[in-house]
């Protein structure tokens, strides 16, 4: 009989054929399938049906050119993506992301992703993502605005309330999803706001939204903390990013008694030994627009550095909150060697598999993305709610539902780690408990 370590390395060798050139998709299947590996010795069924294949095979991958006209009169065309994963638990639902790096061996890894955070919310919305190799950096605002409507002039046709629901990431905050939006309703003749989330609070978006991802992943951190004696009251906490997770990671830390001592951006890192100036930095990032280097020049005691890696600093908490494989095995070892004992990733896969590995045998506790960054994408469903019972509820009471969702995700990623003998492995966790939930409706639902 084939052992279940047989089957998975089976499938994973396939799936590398058959999507040649795609080295993110593949890390982040790697990853689910190894976990999944204890899942089908206990529970061989899993593998019935071609279940494993399905899950791993996109269900509609669309890709589409994106013309626009730059401000100097020079036609670009761009690349649009929107990868249908698996709406198994509900519509797709997954951010779009704008970014020159974008292709679709990102998006597709994203979706794939996607999929177990979504389950792992508890509530009902399958996995999907989007984007496009547009940079947005430098440009106008009249240039993101054409842009946004060339984009949505194709999109428009493959999303809805129903079917699909983007909402943003990287590159896409509220001032895209506003033009997105805005060339959806006139393409449509109708005002559908349950189709797209993280809109404008006038116009159908919901209260904490915007600060879902940070706050919820250090809602997570703190219950991890908890669970091991300790809290992030008079914690030393790395943040690298200055975007809209980072901001918000780093605002609720602070509130709840940390100090944040660093946060960076594609262009270097900033150390601040007694704390972050949210305010300032808020302004600096979302009204300006400017570099991270900027904030040192208008406060004291921070610095600045091109060179090196936030990585060095000193801390007892990290929180990768920028993009996927920012955090290598050096990266790590440096990290623990600092103090580190727990990491949250606030991106979507920021540490790399060496990083991980480090991680565990070093014992840090590790909470990966899929479950730490779930509360964006939590919240957007209830946006969707709000949306569906023409509502709208207070910023308390949302938040109050954001905090109960992320406490119980991670209940649910530390019991199903215990249930399969790995106390304290979140990676097997969430992998596990996000699986099983899909894989049962999928299996419920037939050979599609
Ligand atoms: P933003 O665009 O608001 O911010 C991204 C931040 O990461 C910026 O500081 C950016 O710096 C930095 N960054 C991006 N790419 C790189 C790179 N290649 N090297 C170094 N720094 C980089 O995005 P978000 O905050 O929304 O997203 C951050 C991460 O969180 C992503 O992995 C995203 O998928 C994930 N995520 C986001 C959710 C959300 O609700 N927004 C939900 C769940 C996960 P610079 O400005 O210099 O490019």
């Amino acid at each position: 009989m084939t052992s279940s370590k047989e089957l998975v390395s089976g499938y994973y060798n396939k799936l590398l054929k058959r999507n040649a050139g795609e080295p993110e998709f593949h890390q982040a299947v790697a990853e689910v399938l190894d976990s999944l590996k204890i899942v089908l010795e206990k529970d061989p069924h899993y593998a019935d049906y071609g279940l494993i294949q399905r899950l791993c095979e996109p269900e509609r991958q669309i890709i589409f050119r994106v013309p626009w006209i730059s401000d100097n009169n020079n036609v670009h065309v761009n690349r649009g993506f929107r990868v249908q994963f698996n709406s198994a638990l509900g519509p797709y639902k997954g951010g779009l992301r704008f970014h020159p790096s974008v292709n679709l061996g990102i998006i597709k890894f994203l979706g794939f992703e996607q999929i177990f955070k979504n389950s792992l919310t508890g509530l009902p919305i399958g996995g999907g993502k989007g984007g496009s190799d547009f940079d947005p950096k430098g440009r106008s605002d009249a240039e993101i605005m054409r842009f946004c409507q060339s984009f949505m002039t194709e999109l428009y046709r493959h999303i809805g309330e129903y079917r699909d629901v983007p909402a943003g990431d990287i590159g896409v905050g509220g001032r895209e999803i506003g033009y997105l939006f805005g060339q959806y309703r006139r393409l449509t003749v109708q005002h559908e706001s349950g189709v797209l989330t993280g809109k404008g609070l006038t116009w159908g978006g919901s209260l904490v939204r915007t600060e879902a991802t940070g706050y919820g992943a250090v809602y997570f951190t703190n219950e991890m903390m908890r669970t091991h004696g300790e809290s992030l009251d008079g914690a030393k906490v790395i943040v690298s990013g200055s975007g809209n997770v980072a901001i918000y990671a780093m605002e609720k830390a602070q509130e709840l008694g940390a100090t944040v001592v660093g946060f960076s951006d594609s262009s270097g890192w900033v150390s601040t030994p007694n704390g972050v100036d949210i305010q300032l930095l808020k302004d600096i990032k979302d009204n300006r627009r400017e570099r991270v280097s900027q904030y040192v020049k208008e406060t004291t005691g921070a610095t600045f550095n091109a060179d090196g890696t936030i990585w060095s600093l000193e801390a007892d908490v990290a929180l990768p909150c920028a993009t996927q494989n920012e955090l290598n095995g050096e990266h790590a070892q440096m990290l623990v060697d600092n103090g580190v004992k727990y990491v949250a990733e606030g991106a979507n896969m920021p540490s790399t598999p060496e990083a991980i590995e480090i991680f565990r045998k070093s014992g840090v506790h590790f909470a990966p993305g899929k479950a730490a960054n779930a509360g964006g994408v939590a919240t957007s469903a209830l946006e969707m709610q709000q949306n569906a019972s023409r509502d709208s509820w207070s910023f308390e009471y949302t938040d109050q539902r954001l905090h109960k969702i992320m406490s119980n995700i991670f209940q649910r990623c530390d019991q199903t780690a215990k249930e399969y003998d790995r106390e304290g492995d979140y990676v097997i966790g969430a992998n596990i408990a996000g699986f099983k939930k899909v894989a049962d409706a999928m299996l419920a639902q037939g050979v599609i």
